[in-house]
């Protein structure tokens, strides 16, 4: 809500405290700070697959680390989208035109750029093949593509769709936009939303958590919270995996009177009618062989306003590579098998992942992408001077739950599902100004102007 900066008498001066406070929080990154450049003379002809949030990131710091640099990235993206500021859009606080840079604009000097899209992966032979510049081969990938989203999974909708029976989704830019819009309805016209999340791993899994606590702070600050009903349907047990964070969530949905629903994993949507129908997936005691039953039924109710989430995969030209498949076992990987700790594939050691596509068991944000990428720089160096690659990412992800206008509850962790806070003298267990401060003001700078740059 743009004019709730104004309303809460933001000063420059808390501005200024907020930085500071949030700076002393980044210290925590200078642990992977990429080394002073150029720092390696090694050679080869590298390759990025995607210039999103972690094939720049990686691209501006291996231009930087390396003195005779060969490195392509290729994407066939027009905008680069700064993709946490979707929730922002949809609470008011951005506007769409701040949330996107144009892609060649954020190419870093002496990298290579093709605007064009992989449509074939061979791995084993260390080439790939392009939809506009045919085949190009090379020493080193970097796989960065992230992931595609499958909204005609769920029956009754696409991405062209949303919008119609007043249906958003916040992963989509124009349809945050609209979300936004439609909010501010909401709170005038009452009536009953729901929000839905996803069955398959999702990046930012915080979002529609996000989206809906947002929504309800909105609402009540507008006089109106009691002409909405609001209700929260997981395809999960619950509603977050840290118990830390899950605690807190949990007392702010009771708190608020926010309903949660587990076990219902979306299935199709009647735009016209105004009906979103469920599969209530409830486990069963498991049976002798270790397996556990599912009884599945179908729920369906009515909404004014509906949130959803679309299942998420690897793209396509990843599904039918090598890079996922294993001929050894005949089978498919969901995501890249990825050596959690150094980020080099399982099987190809000159390939890299890094971002939503790699299949490690951490929540998929450009926060993990903002620690990710120092560790496969130095990898891949490692690699092509002959040394093995030893930089170790632990599985740092953030997200910023914004729960209500003006805090945050800044869930960070690691693999081991432990708090991994970075912003000093606040209780990592409760959402804080300082938070809203990093991720309102000052996230989206830092994402533009450093992190793709290879500087944070
Ligand atoms: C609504 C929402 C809220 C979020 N909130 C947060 C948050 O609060 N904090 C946080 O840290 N993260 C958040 N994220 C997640 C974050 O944006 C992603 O995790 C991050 O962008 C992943 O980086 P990536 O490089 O793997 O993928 P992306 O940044 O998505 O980039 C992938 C790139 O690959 C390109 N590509 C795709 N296919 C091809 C192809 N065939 N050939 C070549 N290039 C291709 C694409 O065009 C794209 O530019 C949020 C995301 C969304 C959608």
């Amino acid at each position: 809500m743009r004019e709730s900066a104004s309303r809460s008498n933001f000063s420059r001066r808390r501005f200024l405290q907020g930085a500071g406070i949030a700076g002393l929080g980044a210290a925590g990154y200078g642990a992977y700070a990429a080394t002073a450049c150029p720092a390696s003379q090694a050679k080869g002809k590298i390759v990025v697959v995607g210039g999103g949030a972690a094939g720049l990131s990686i691209a501006a710091r291996l231009r930087c680390a390396l003195a005779q640099p060969d490195i392509t990235v290729i994407d066939p993206a027009r905008e680069h989208f700064y993709q946490p500021g979707f929730t922002m859009m949809a609470c008011g606080e951005f506007t769409p035109e701040e949330t996107y840079r144009e892609e060649a604009s954020l190419i870093p000097e002496g990298v290579r750029y093709l605007a064009d899209r992989v449509v074939s992966i061979d791995a084993e032979r260390n080439r790939l093949s392009t939809a506009a510049n045919g085949v190009l081969d090379y020493d080193y990938l970097v796989l960065t593509p992230g992931l595609d989203m499958h909204f005609e999974a769920i029956e009754g909708i696409s991405r062209e769709r949303l919008g119609e029976g007043n249906v958003h989704c916040i992963y989509d830019f124009k349809s945050a936009h609209a979300c936004w819009l439609a909010i501010q309805k909401l709170s005038s016209d009452g009536g009953r939303a729901y929000f839905t999340d996803t069955w398959t791993k999702l990046k930012c899994g915080g979002a529609p958590k996000k989206v809906n606590m947002m929504a309800e702070d909105y609402c009540r600050r507008q006089g109106t919270r009691d002409r909405v009903d609001f209700q929260f349907y997981t395809a999960g047990k619950e509603l977050f995996e840290v118990p830390l964070f899950r605690k807190r969530l949990d007392e702010i949905y009771a708190e608020r009177n926010l309903a949660v629903t587990p076990h219902h994993r979306i299935k199709a949507v009647d735009t016209v009618a105004r009906r979103v129908t469920f599969e209530k997936r409830t486990p069963e005691a498991a049976s002798a062989g270790g397996d556990t039953a599912v009884r599945v039924e179908t729920v369906t109710r009515e909404f004014d306003f509906l949130h959803i989430v679309p299942p998420m995969t690897p793209p396509q030209f990843v599904l039918e590579s090598s890079l996922i498949h294993d001929p050894a076992t005949g089978k498919a990987a969901q995501w890249v098998p990825t050596d959690p700790a150094t980020l080099v594939h399982a099987r190809f050691k000159n390939v890299f992942v890094a971002g939503d596509v790699a299949g490690i068991p951490t929540s998929k944000t450009a926060a993990a992408v903002r620690m990710q990428a120092p560790v496969v720089t130095a990898n891949l160096i490692a690699t092509m001077e002959g040394r093995k690659p030893d930089a170790v990412y632990d599985g740092y992800t953030a997200c910023p739950f914004v729960t209500e206008y003006g805090k945050v509850l800044m869930a960070e962790f690691d693999y081991r599902k432990e708090p991994k806070p970075t912003i000093p003298f606040v209780d990592p267990g409760h959402e804080h100004r300082p938070g809203w401060i990093l991720k309102r003001y000052m996230m989206k700078p830092l994402y533009f102007d450093l992190m793709l740059r290879g500087r944070v």
